[in-house]
């Protein structure tokens, strides 16, 4: 099993225990550090649910609340799951204004450039199918080549992130559905990178290449996703 293979399944599901997966893990530091990163993701994402289900019972609480007092000791739990919230909001935010959307996108891309390359290596159909499902995605059969496909930490969201081959070359493609919706399309050109901002039925697309018609790569991929 090769390294992007690994963080492929890994991706898909993080505490997968199939042999290829564990007998890589064990050579290998590099997809060991993505495996317990993924697996925290996870473990973040669970909070964050239960969380919001904690806000959920503090608002029938408080539509419930009798004229009579209340023993304390219950305000002082609501106010805790309050506080938790709020920092949660507020890591979230602080990570999302620091650079610029297509600043962010660009250096995301840099950093796993070893995916952009010209290949006739196809994901598995159902590996991706699983990946994208986590953003309630899917893709059209046979509407784009998807060399690469992985789930990827992004502005502190677990995105889908896959390369579709064009005939003009690779192409990196983030479904970014918790991103602030886009009222039109940005284009943006950074680090010999070009790229485009599309609005989606949820959230914002996202596709970037190099030397290739990014305009015409962005319409094949929106009209490939089903949401
Ligand atoms: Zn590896
Ligand atoms: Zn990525």
């Amino acid at each position: 099993m090769k390294c992007h293979e690994f963080q492929t399944a890994i991706g898909a599901d993080p505490s997968s225990t199939h042999p290829d997966v564990l007998a890589h893990l064990e050579s290998c530091s590099a997809c060991a550090a993505y495996r317990r990163q993924m697996q925290e993701m996870d473990r973040l994402i669970y909070k964050a649910l239960v969380v919001r289900v904690d806000e959920a019972a503090l608002a029938r609480a408080t539509r419930e609340r009798p004229a009579a007092h209340k023993p304390s000791v219950g305000r002082w739990q609501i106010a805790a799951s309050l506080v938790a919230s709020v920092l949660i909001a507020a890591s979230v935010w602080v990570a999302s204004t620091r650079e610029s959307l297509a600043e962010q996108l660009v250096l995301h891309t840099e950093r796993e450039s070893f995916m952009m390359v010209r290949t006739d290596d196809r994901v598995d159909r159902q590996v991706l199918d699983d990946i994208l499902a986590r953003s309630g995605v899917s893709l059209r059969a046979d509407a784009a080549d998807v060399s690469h496909a992985a789930i990827c930490l992004f502005r502190g969201k677990a995105v889908p992130h896959f390369i579709v081959q064009t005939n003009e070359g690779p192409v990196t493609v983030m479904v970014l559905a918790d991103e602030k919706p886009a009222s039109k399309k940005k284009r943006f050109a950074e680090e010999g990178y070009e790229g485009m901002i599309v609005p989606a039925p949820q959230g914002v697309l996202a596709v970037l290449g190099k030397d290739v018609s990014v305009e015409e790569a962005t319409e094949k991929v929106l009209h490939a996703l089903i949401w």
